[in-house]
């Protein structure tokens, strides 16, 4: 492993929402270094820097080829092998990781960690939003997915981006990545706020980066009648009210990001400095002092911890 990090999503079980039974390997963000390949890898090699991302795919199956590889067929968790460590034991290496054209120099791989995860859900929730030119997008959620939303939606074409955000230092980055307005109203005046910015109408693309009931329904209730909602937070008990969304006229996609789908061009536009999703780590530390990184994201201190092994 060159790199790691800790996810939003790691928090859940970290906070005891999601609930730990036994010693648990963590972690399922992950560059490396090939160091050995099983008897059936055909197209992975030894000395190759790969990314792959949280589900294994096998990369052709009907699923995979329709561009859902974190639904495919042969699925399996990386995540349960414990990325964040010295060594990973990627499933199905030839489908699940992507090799870059060389290996990278040191100041690529917080961009290209991100997009194991982070860049590459952000980028799924922009499309599953329909972003795209002529678009205005709201954001909900200012954590490193949403934050990677905007850059998406900017990359994508969108013409207006809102970020829903309270916390200067994550609207600054916002700003950075793409963002026009900044919304730091929550709730029905945050679907308010938005309207106002779009003569009334709600947004055409919303990307809903949190997972929470109130972000769903704010997401829900900031997008325009034949608009989209990108929904890419891990959902927790969320519920939605049948009728308001028979009214809405709203397109509903999302779940765990098909990652592998977007790797190959997320790589070109990192390598060739397009982008800089690596942004969203503010904070490095040495893997044995993991601990702090989830201590930091948990108290907000820190967007995002990266991790060297
Ligand atoms: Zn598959």
């Amino acid at each position: 492993m060159s790199a790691t990090c800790v996810c939003g999503s790691d928090l859940w079980p970290y906070r005891g929402i999601d609930p730990v039974q036994q010693p648990t390997p963590m972690g399922h963000e992950y560059v490396g270094i090939v160091e050995e390949i099983g008897s059936d890898v055909t197209t992975i090699t030894p000395g190759q820097f790969v990314i792959g991302s949280f589900f294994a795919s096998d990369n052709t199956c009907e699923i995979c080829r329709a561009g859902y590889q974190s639904s495919c067929r042969h699925r399996e968790s990386v995540g349960e092998n414990g990325a964040q460590a010295q060594f990973l034991r990627v499933p199905l290496a030839d489908g699940t990781l992507v090799a870059t054209p060389d290996v990278p120099s040191d100041d690529l791989l917080p961009s290209l960690l991100a997009a194991s995860d982070v860049l590459g859900t952000g980028w799924f929730g922009a499309v599953a939003a329909a972003a795209g030119p002529g678009k205005t997008v709201a954001v909900v959620g200012d954590g490193a997915v949403g934050l990677l939303g905007i850059l998406s939606a900017r990359q994508l074409g969108a013409e207006r981006i809102i970020a829903m955000s309270r916390h200067e230092s994550r609207q600054q980055l916002a700003r950075e990545f793409g963002a026009t307005d900044i919304v730091t109203e929550r709730g029905v005046d945050g679907v308010a706020a938005v309207k106002e910015l779009t003569n009334g109408l709600g947004a055409h693309s919303v990307i809903e980066a949190v997972g929470t009931q109130e972000s769903m329904l704010q997401a829900l209730r900031s997008t325009r009648p034949g608009g989209h909602v990108g929904y890419v937070g891990v959902s927790h008990d969320v519920t939605l009210p049948g009728e308001e969304m028979f009214f809405s006229h709203v397109h509903l996609h999302g779940g765990p990001a098909p990652v592998r789908r977007f790797l190959p061009e997320l790589i070109d536009l990192i390598w060739n400095r397009t982008i800089d999703p690596g942004k969203v780590f503010d904070l490095t530390l040495p893997l044995d002092r993991a601990a702090e990184g989830y201590a930091a994201m948990d108290e907000r201190r820190a967007i995002k911890a990266l991790l060297r092994p």
